[in-house]
C-alpha cells in the first residue's frame, strides 16, 4: 500500500490524500482548495487543467470528509473527469443548497460557475456513518466526528491488509464530541489499525483549553442579556455554533431572525439533526427580507447576518433605527480573519464587522481539536506503524503532545517505508 499526502503536511486547507493498492486501485481523501489570501483570493496548483489531471490519473473514487472548501472545491472539474465523488448524505444537501443559493448572483459567469458545481454536487454518491464503501480492493468505513461543519466524519480505510484512521477536521468539545473517545476505543482502536493520519491545526494556535459549545452558548446569552439587539456574525453551514446562538436567544424570550438561505439551511439541520440531540432545534427561527416589522423593534432580536452586498444593504438601513447602547455585533470566527497582521486576514470581513459603529464582540471557540484531543485520539488509536500528521501550520511540532515516546517516535513528515507501507510526502 501506498499513502501519499500531496497537499498538507505544511498546511491548514487544501489537504489531499491518496491511498493506493498494491493492485493499483487509488482513491483520493479531500481535494479543497488552499485557504484565501487577505485580499479574498485562491491561488491553486490544481486550478491548472493539467496538473489536475495528472493528480486524478488512475483515481477511481475521491471521498470527502466534509463540505468545507479547504475540503471540497473542484467537484466540477472532478466529475468531469469522470471519478466518482463519495459525501455524507445531510452534508450533500447542505452544499446544494449553497449552490442553488449562489446562482442567484448577478454576474452570468459565476451564475454559470454555480450552475455546474450544483450539478456536480447533485452526482455524488452518498455515504452513512458505520455504512462501509467498497472501491476495488479497498475498503472505506465512515464514522460521525464533530467539526464545526453538519455531517463531517472520519474514515477507517482497509487496503493491503493494512489500517489507517483518517480523522478529517475534528474535534471533542462541540455538542456531539463527547461521543469521540468511545467510538475511538469501541469501534476504532479495536480494528488496531497501522497508520493514523491526522489533523493538527491547533498545534501552534493554542496551548489553553478550550471553551466548549455549551460553554458558549451560556456567555451568548450573558452578552445578550445587556443588549435588546444582536447581531451574530458566524459561519451558515455550522449548526453547533447556530444552536448555541439560537438556544441562548430562546432563552432571552427573543426571536431568532435570518434570511431565506440560512432559513432553509436550519429547516435542513432540524430535520436531519434534532434526532441526534434536540440542540438542533431549529423550527422558531422567523425569516427576515429587509423589512423591520414592529414586534421586533419592541421585543428586541438575535440576527444571524453574513458578509455580503444584501446583507450590508439591510444593516444600513436598520443601523440608524437602533439605539448604539442596546445594539451588540458579535463576531463569532476565527480571529485571524480580522488581525492585518494575521495570515489568514481577510479585508472584506474586517470592514463588514466595522462598518458601523455598533458595541462590537468576539465570541468564538475553534472546530477544531485541541491540544489534549489530538493526544487523546494518538494514544486511544495506537497506531502500530505511523503517526501523519496534515492540516496543520509549517514546522508545528506534534512531538509536543503529551504521548509516549513509542508513539512520538512513529511521526512521520517526510518520504519514508515502514511495514510495508510506502509513504510519499509532496
Ligand atoms: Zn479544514
Amino acid at each position: 500500500m501506498k499513502i501519499t499526502i500531496h497537499r498538507g503536511i505544511n498546511q491548514i486547507g487544501g489537504c489531499i490524500t491518496g491511498i493506493e493498492s498494491a493492485s493499483g486501485t487509488k482513491i483520493l481523501i479531500d481535494l479543497g482548495h488552499n485557504l484565501p489570501d487577505t485580499e479574498g483570493q485562491v491561488e491553486d496548483e490544481y486550478d491548472v487543467p493539467e496538473n489536475l489531471d495528472r493528480l486524478l490519473d488512475g483515481v477511481s473514487a475521491v471521498f470527502y470528509t466534509h463540505y468545507d472548501g479547504d475540503h471540497l472545491a473542484f467537484e466540477a472539474a472532478v466529475a468531469e473527469r469522470g471519478v466518482d465523488q463519495y459525501l455524507g448524505r445531510l452534508a450533500k444537501r447542505v452544499k446544494q443548497k449553497f449552490y442553488a443559493h449562489m446562482q442567484n448572483i448577478p454576474v452570468d459567469s459565476l451564475k454559470q460557475k454555480y450552475k455546474s458545481t450544483f450539478q456536480a454536487v447533485g452526482g455524488f454518491k452518498e455515504y452513512g456513518a458505520d455504512m462501509p464503501v467498497t472501491v476495488g480492493d479497498i475498503k472505506i468505513t465512515p464514522y460521525y466526528v464533530s467539526h464545526s461543519a453538519a455531517d463531517a466524519y472520519m474514515f477507517v480505510i482497509e487496503c493491503d491488509g493494512k489500517k489507517i484512521l483518517h480523522t478529517g477536521d475534528f474535534r471533542d468539545h462541540g455538542y456531539l464530541g463527547k461521543y469521540l473517545k468511545g467510538v475511538l476505543s469501541k469501534f476504532i482502536a479495536r480494528k488496531s489499525i497501522d497508520v493514523l493520519i491526522t489533523e493538527g491545526t491547533m498545534l501552534s494556535r493554542n496551548d489553553v483549553r478550550m471553551m466548549s459549545e455549551e460553554e458558549l452558548q451560556q456567555k451568548a446569552y450573558e452578552l445578550m442579556s445587556g443588549y435588546k439587539y444582536t447581531f451574530v456574525l458566524c459561519s451558515s453551514t455550522d449548526p453547533d455554533r447556530l444552536a448555541s446562538f439560537y438556544q441562548a436567544t430562546r432563552h432571552q424570550g427573543r426571536p431568532f431572525i435570518a434570511d431565506g438561505y440560512q432559513c432553509k439551511l436550519l429547516e435542513t439541520f432540524t430535520k436531519q439533526l434534532k434526532r441526534n440531540h434536540r440542540i438542533y432545534d431549529f423550527t422558531d427561527a422567523v425569516e427576515y427580507d429587509g423589512t423591520l416589522r414592529h414586534p421586533l423593534m419592541d421585543t428586541g432580536f438575535t440576527m444571524v447576518v453574513r458578509n455580503s452586498d444584501k446583507f450590508r444593504g439591510w444593516l444600513d438601513e436598520l443601523m440608524p433605527l437602533l439605539p448604539k447602547e442596546e445594539t451588540v455585533f458579535i463576531y463569532s470566527q476565527f480571529k485571524g480573519y480580522i488581525l492585518t497582521e494575521h495570515t489568514a486576514y481577510s479585508a472584506s470581513t474586517d470592514s463588514f464587522v466595522h462598518s458601523h459603529d455598533w458595541n462590537l464582540e468576539y465570541l468564538h471557540t475553534s472546530g477544531h481539536a485541541s491540544r489534549d484531543a489530538l493526544a487523546m485520539v494518538c494514544n486511544t488509536v495506537n497506531p502500530t506503524s505511523a503517526i501523519i500528521p496534515i492540516h496543520r501550520e509549517k514546522g508545528s511540532d506534534f512531538t509536543s503532545l503529551d504521548i509516549s515516546d513509542e508513539l512520538k517516535d512513529r511521526v512521520v513528515t517526510s518520504d519514508t517505508t515502514i511495514d510495508d507501507i510506502e509513504i510519499r510526502v509532496q
